[in-house]
């Protein structure tokens, strides 16, 4: 059998301490100074030339994707891994309360890795008190790096094949990295994946509602009303939406709730709408009088962020959308709270059951009158809100009154709710991934924007799959 780059490499260093013979599936290794057999090395173990990665060889301790038969290290002492340690993703060595036998002495300590030993040298560890009690080094290549901690060289005894595959998820360019093996991935690893992936969405959208708070002094309802506005302005007016929104406080806005125009004219006003003189339109006129009323007696000036019309359908313009705000504000009061106590998904849909004003029946905008069309807030916008404002606000909540019971019914209406339909769900469909409702939805895209898109297949439980499986 001819012998390729990496197994030539192998035979060559081995031969140094050991004696190697090698024949068309293994190598064996005998010790240099006595005549007696060591191992054999399985062909199966011996890695294509590949370029390891820190990260990588910290995952292949983690979870031993190696073969643990007769471990030495560079000086020739025999290693039992009883505990490989816990990872530390914090300042330190990698692996915390580790317990190796090495030689005749069982030591508990800490374990560094980097893929070569000089690499401790070159990251300044020997200067390091965090560096004192490492009592392993586990490199992926020994280049004969001199300093007094036991070294173990992991080159050799980890399956081609998950080398391979990693190789291949590293480098691919399609739609995800692992599209071709993801379809075998089994339905109770998606479920406990799915799970997580879900959490840490909610909680990185969590992480806004806290921001809103810390800024308006723990305020449920103002906080509530901050992330419903910036959802209605739909990706195009999302700032500018949140902006206005800032600009007139809840307390304001309740001393005019029972005038539907004059939250309107607030709401425009504030957006900048009702700056030019528009003398056709009676209604026009009538919402910039009030607002100039207003103006002067709150004290309050448009938000400098503009509004954008281009490039969107007619039912999301911001004259829609502001008009249908000024409506939910006029129909509810309490909105968190009542969200918040809802006792079905139902009750909170029909609290966003609302309808511009009847002069939005013909008009998209105010320069040009239309057919008629009331703007209702339609499923799938009530859908969008409960998916990326309600239930957010809910997870934020249940987290910072430490009541799981209202994370836990964050999670069941995006069970209850329609899966989104975009470019992402419809790559994981084709591909034979279930998206049947909202939870599977936002799970896709949460592992497509933050892990597959960013290559982080080791820390992700499909990929923890593949690789497992490439193990064995
Ligand atoms: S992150 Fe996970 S799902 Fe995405 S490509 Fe990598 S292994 Fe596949």
């Amino acid at each position: 059998m001819p012998l390729n780059k990496s197994v030539q490499e192998v035979v060559v260093k081995l031969a140094n301490r050991h004696i190697a013979t090698l024949n068309n599936c293994h190598i064996k290794i005998f010790s240099r100074d006595t005549p007696v057999f060591i191992s054999q090395i399985s062909l199966h173990f011996l890695p294509e030339p590949y370029s390891m990665t820190e990260k990588l060889l910290q995952y292949i301790w983690r979870f031993l994707h190696f073969t643990q038969a007769d471990l030495f290290t560079t000086a020739g002492e025999p290693v039992l891994i009883i505990f490989q340690g816990q990872y530390n993703s914090n300042q330190g060595p990698d692996f915390m309360n580790a317990k190796i036998r090495i030689g005749g002495t069982t030591w508990a300590g800490t374990v560094e890795l980097h893929t070569r030993s000089s690499d401790w040298e070159k990251h300044a560890h020997q200067h390091d008190k965090n560096y004192d009690n490492v009592i392993l080094h586990v490199v992926w290549e020994d280049d004969n790096w001199p300093y007094p901690i036991p070294v173990l060289e992991l080159k050799g005894r980890v399956p081609g094949v998950l080398l391979k595959r990693y190789e291949d998820l590293m480098e691919a360019s399609t739609f995800i990295p692992c599209e071709k093996n993801i379809a075998g991935i089994p339905a109770i690893t998606w479920k406990s994946w799915k799970d997580r992936l879900l959490a840490e969405r909610l909680e990185r959208k969590a992480a806004l509602v806290q921001q809103y708070l810390s800024q308006n002094g723990n305020h449920w309802e103002e906080s509530c009303w901050w992330m419903l506005a910036r959802n209605f302005g739909n990706h195009v007016n999302t700032e500018a939406f949140e902006w206005i929104a800032r600009s007139v406080p809840l307390s304001l806005l309740a001393k005019q709730k029972n005038s539907l125009a004059q939250l309107e004219a607030l709401l425009l006003g504030q957006a900048g709408l009702l700056k030019q003189d528009q003398p056709a339109d009676p209604y026009y006129r009538q919402l910039r009088k009030e607002y100039q009323f207003l103006q002067a007696k709150y004290k309050i000036r448009p938000v400098s962020a503009p509004v954008h019309f281009l490039r969107m359908r007619p039912g999301n313009f911001p004259t829609v959308r502001l008009a249908q705000l000024a409506a939910l504000l006029h129909q509810s009061v309490h909105l968190f709270t009542r969200i918040k106590e809802a006792g079905s998904l139902e009750g909170v849909r029909s609290l966003f059951n609302i309808s511009a004003s009847g002069y939005w029946h013909y008009h998209y905008s105010f320069d040009r009158e239309s057919g008629y069309k009331p703007k209702k807030l339609g499923t799938a916008m009530i859908d969008n809100i409960i998916i990326n404002s309600l239930c957010p606000l809910l997870f934020a909540y249940g987290t910072y009154k430490g009541e799981p019971g209202y994370k836990d019914k964050a999670l069941q209406w995006l069970e209850q709710t329609a899966a989104e339909v975009n470019s992402i769900s419809k790559g994981f469909v084709q591909l034979g991934i279930a998206n049947q409702n909202a939870f599977d939805s936002q799970a896709l895209i949460e592992l497509k924007n933050e892990y597959c898109s960013k290559k982080r297949c080791l820390d992700c439980g499909v990929g923890n799959a593949l690789l497992k499986a490439a193990s064995y």
